[in-house]
């Protein structure tokens, strides 16, 4: 699927489309869909995939439950996200229910060198189903707490609903993306300037 590579965890938000439509379009229907999706923002390698996705062959139903807790996590993530954005306080019990993933990521946690200096990993013990979650929390709490916070919108079209970090200067970015959602605006609001045209010509004749 389409990323905007803004943060990971605005990625995974947006791994629900269409949220203002009747029925949405849902990208992690499987557990597959969930080691596919983490392979694609490059969290899990090749291998470690494979790996993930032999276990959940043998044991279905530990793949149905890491996959449960994706979806919960996503939409915890996404209610808080979009309280923000209408500048309102998260409800209490999904930043409760926040806190308990995170807490579960932070035994693991470690500081680790790289090629620039520190960093952490949080990916904890890599034969757990559900380790991929553990990145995409840690990076929804660097993002809460970062100044960046502010720059989280919502996609101006209502029916898309994804979700984007607004890095323009002026900060008047309206759409996830220019090239489809902006689009899609320019060109219908096109249509409705030469529709109106075409009944002020018809009014005048
Ligand atoms: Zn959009």
């Amino acid at each position: 699927m389409k990323l905007l590579k803004h943060r990971l965890c605005i990625d995974f938000v947006n791994t629900l489309g269409w949220r203002g439509r009747e029925v949405p379009v849902e990208h992690l229907k499987t557990y597959n869909d969930l080691i596919k999706w983490s392979r694609q923002v490059g969290i899990i390698t090749p291998q470690d995939a494979n790996k993930l996705l032999q276990k959940a062959d043998r044991h279905p139903a530990e793949g149905k439950k890491a996959l449960n807790s994706a979806v919960d996590l996503r939409e915890t993530i996404h209610r808080i996200f979009a309280a923000i954005i209408e500048r309102q306080k998260p409800a209490k019990e999904d930043l409760a229910a926040f806190n308990s993933y995170l807490a579960k990521t932070m035994v693991p946690s470690q500081i680790i060198e790289t090629k620039d200096g520190f960093d952490w990993d949080s990916n904890g013990d890599k034969s757990k189903m559900d380790w991929v979650l553990n990145p995409i929390i840690r990076s929804a709490a660097d993002l809460l707490v970062s100044n960046e916070l502010k720059k989280v919108k919502s996609c101006s079209d209502p029916t898309c609903g994804w979700l984007f970090l607004d890095i323009s200067r002026n900060q008047s970015r309206r759409w996830c993306d220019m090239k489809d959602c902006g689009n899609r605006a320019k060109a219908s609001r096109f249509y409705r300037k030469k529709q109106l045209l075409k009944k002020n010509k018809s009014a005048m004749l």
